[in-house]
């Protein structure tokens, strides 16, 4: 590819195919199978989704226009920033053993230590072609998630913290400051949260469905300690939150709060189980609340990094629908709009609960008093 051809690609992509081959096994979304009651299913961490979602980028025109970056297993020392030398083992263990349980909802199959090593290294990867300034914001479609996992014990099927093992990465290898990481999964992020209850050069903001998972975490009370506090923001949105309350929370709150930190870089770990159609999630989400969202971090980018972002891909569970949500958020990277349209996208403008709510307003209100501690 010669340097004209690159320089009109703007926006990076990550995919492996092994993202779909780290085996889960066959609970009922994250019940076990027990041979008596809970028949074998499809597990709730469907690889299915995440291939569903980059064969729609395939089928349209920007497939072509984006920067594919290949993944690279992150190395057992980008592990270590983060996580425990006995949970590594741990893993790595268990994945050469043929699998088993880390804990309760989180499985481990077979070689899926070294998946979860090339799920990390495709975040990293992503933020190295950003700041190497070959691209301008990056999408890592990655497998397992990373955002619930705690430094010594994985949750909620994420393994490693990919998030948070790239924030340390960017800050340890290249001497960034400050990273900022926003996290609009419809779950706590709690394992990023952890990572830097602490520390106050990585501002964390979720937001949320209040009490939806973990349900002792995410409480907008819970806001950090010792230097960090005030630089962990949760935003838990009551249930039944739809993309008005988003726009609210984004406009209102996160945005100010990235102004406010002026961050070297900006990390975004990207569930879309915030969708209306989502099994678990019960917000009112839809392509077009993702495309607002996606324009609101990259403003904020613009303003205080150079539009330095890279997407992390998290939870979301809805075959039909995460595909759509994908493409408005790659077209919205990218700047290029390929004229496919969202065909569920009508149907969720019209239920009942596309408007901003007092309880949800209040809610966002409590979260802006936050604000205040973000310097
Ligand atoms: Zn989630």
């Amino acid at each position: 590819m010669n340097d004209t051809a690159m320089q009109n690609k703007n926006t990076g992509f990550v995919w492996h195919e092994s993202y779909a081959w780290h085996d889960t096994g066959t609970p009922a979304l994250f019940v076990p199978a027990d041979g008596k009651t809970v028949q074998p299913d499809i597990s709730g961490d469907d690889p299915e989704v995440k291939r569903r979602f980059r064969n729609l980028l395939e089928m349209s025109s920007l497939w072509d226009k984006l920067h594919h970056i290949k993944p690279r297993p992150a190395a057992e020392e980008d592990i270590l920033r983060v996580h425990g030398r006995g949970y590594l083992e741990r893993v790595q263990s268990l994945s050469r053993s043929g699998g088993g349980e880390i804990s309760p909802m989180t499985m481990c199959g077979p070689n899926s230590y070294e998946i979860a090593l090339l799920s990390t290294g495709g975040v990293m990867a992503a933020a190295d072609a950003v700041l190497e300034g070959n691209i301008r914001n990056a999408y890592a479609l990655v497998r397992p998630p990373g955002h619930h996992a705690m430094p010594d014990e994985g949750q909620g099927s994420c393994i490693f913290s990919n998030i948070a093992i790239t924030a340390r990465y960017l800050m340890d290898q290249y001497g960034l400051e400050r990273v900022a990481i926003v996290d609009w999964d419809v779950h706590h992020g709690n394992g990023t949260e952890a990572a830097f209850w602490s520390d106050p050069n990585v501002l964390t903001i979720s937001i949320h469905q209040d009490r939806c998972f973990p349900q002792d975490r995410g409480f907008v009370e819970q806001c950090g300690e010792d230097d960090g506090e005030g630089f962990n923001l949760n935003i838990p949105l009551p249930p039944g939150s739809g993309v008005p309350a988003y726009q609210a929370t984004f406009d209102q709150v996160v945005v100010p709060a990235l102004d406010r930190f002026s961050p070297d870089f900006i990390l975004v770990a990207s569930g879309l189980d915030a969708g209306a159609l989502d099994p678990i999630g019960r917000m009112l989400m839809h392509s077009d609340g993702y495309r607002y969202l996606t324009e609101a971090v990259m403003a904020a980018a613009d303003t205080s990094c150079d539009g330095r972002l890279v997407l992390c891909h998290e939870g979301g569970y809805s075959r039909a629908t995460v595909p759509f949500y994908g493409l408005a958020i790659m077209e919205q990277l990218s700047g290029i709009n390929t004229g496919i349209e969202d065909p569920f996208l009508e149907m969720v403008q019209g239920f009942g609960g596309q408007e901003l709510l007092p309880h949800q307003q209040s809610a966002i209100d409590k979260a802006g008093q936050l604000l205040g501690g973000v310097r």
